[in-house]
């Protein structure tokens, strides 16, 4: 395990004047990607913190049985390596034809382990597609789901959530995104989750949506 990265101390910074130290805070993934996506929505949000990365480390093994108890898991385990005040996601489409599947199990659905990440998406949503194959339309509803925590070394933990609603389609569209998104058609839009732009994926996403709940009670927790 690394060193701990010095904790930015100046809690009443969040939030404070331009100029103030920033509070560090640290997101419980080494995903470069939900980092940009994070880092986006919190300086959106007017939120003087300083988010950084998961030092190299060993994987917490996401045990849970729900997105919140993942979130929790992972910033935890971040809070405890790091020292500072740690939040972590956890997320994934919840079908309703499959009674919620895959769940918990969106990453691994298909079973495949190895390959790049867009083969792994690849091989989920012709699974996907399969098990849906003689679903109607009307059936096809599905959201998903975000649960995002924050956990501080002090022992606060608090759980934000958010969903967006929609069909999957019975063919992929689309080549932005991730995941499912080239099979997901968000109520109220014409276009894919796929062919939306970041920041109009932003503005609706189950991950958006927990993140800028998440961004309040940061807010909160840090100057209290
Ligand atoms: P995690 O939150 O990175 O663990 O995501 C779990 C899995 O859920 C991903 O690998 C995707 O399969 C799926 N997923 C979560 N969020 C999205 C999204 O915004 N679009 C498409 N797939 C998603």
């Amino acid at each position: 395990m690394s060193a701990k990265p010095t904790a930015g101390t100046d809690a009443a910074a969040a939030g404070a004047p331009a100029g103030s130290p920033k509070v560090r805070v640290v997101l419980a993934s080494r995903n470069e990607a939900k980092l940009t996506e994070l880092r986006r929505i919190l300086a959106a949000s007017g939120l003087a913190v300083e988010l950084v990365a998961l030092p190299d480390g060993e994987e917490v093994a996401e045990t849970g049985t729900t997105f919140a108890e993942n979130a929790l898991i992972k910033a935890r385990a971040a809070a405890e390596q790091t020292g500072l005040p740690a939040v972590a996601d956890d997320s994934g489409l919840a079908v309703d034809e499959l009674s919620g599947m895959p769940g918990v199990r969106s990453a691994r659905w298909s079973g495949r382990r190895d390959g790049t990440r867009a083969e792994r998406d690849e091989a989920n949503n012709a699974l996907l597609l399969a098990q849906l194959d003689d679903v109607p339309q009307a059936r096809r509803g599905a959201a998903f789901v975000c649960a995002a925590a924050l956990v501080t070394p002090g022992g606060v933990e608090r759980v934000t959530h958010g969903e967006l609603r929609g069909v999957l389609l019975t063919e992929p569209r689309g080549q932005g995104g991730f995941g499912y998104d080239p099979l997901f058609l968000a109520d109220g839009q014409t276009r894919t989750n796929a062919e939306l732009t970041a920041a109009e994926k932003d503005a609706i996403s189950h991950r958006g949506l927990a993140f800028r709940d998440l961004a309040i009670l940061l807010r909160e927790v840090l100057a209290s």
